[in-house]
């Protein structure tokens, strides 16, 4: 947990968020500023500042958000759907607590 983290402020209930799922280790909630149709973040609880702060003490963890990607998008009714982790500022993360951010909703993605 991070005094000024916003993300540990959302798993801690301290600002609001509208939240999909959630179990001891991970949350997931809706992008406040979604880019496509369904656009939703797969977050840690445990404050980790970014993929590459990461170490073998997180495999578990982040194999169960992984594998918690298709379970939510299937449930936010998404065939299909695209990952995204932004890590370092040079690779355009702007919430240093990792997250996996979750896009879908047809032809609202955009193609790359
Ligand atoms: P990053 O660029 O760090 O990968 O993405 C951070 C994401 O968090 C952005 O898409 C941004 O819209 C989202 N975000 C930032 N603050 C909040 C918030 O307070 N609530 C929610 N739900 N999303 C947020
Ligand atoms: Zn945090």
């Amino acid at each position: 947990m991070s005094a000024d983290c916003i993300f540990c402020k959302i798993v801690q209930g301290d600002i609001p968020s509208k939240k999909i799922y959630e179990d001891d280790d991970v949350i997931a909630f809706h992008d406040i500023h979604p880019i496509t149709k369904v656009h939703f973040l797969l977050v840690p609880k445990l404050h980790v500042e970014s993929l590459a702060s990461c170490g073998s003490q997180h495999q578990a963890l982040l194999g169960k958000m992984l594998l918690l990607a298709p379970e939510l998008a299937k449930q936010q009714g998404l065939s299909g759907f695209r990952t995204m982790i932004n890590t370092g500022r040079e690779g355009g993360q702007e919430v240093f607590h990792m997250h996996v951010h979750v896009f879908g909703g047809g032809s609202t993605l955009p193609k790359t």
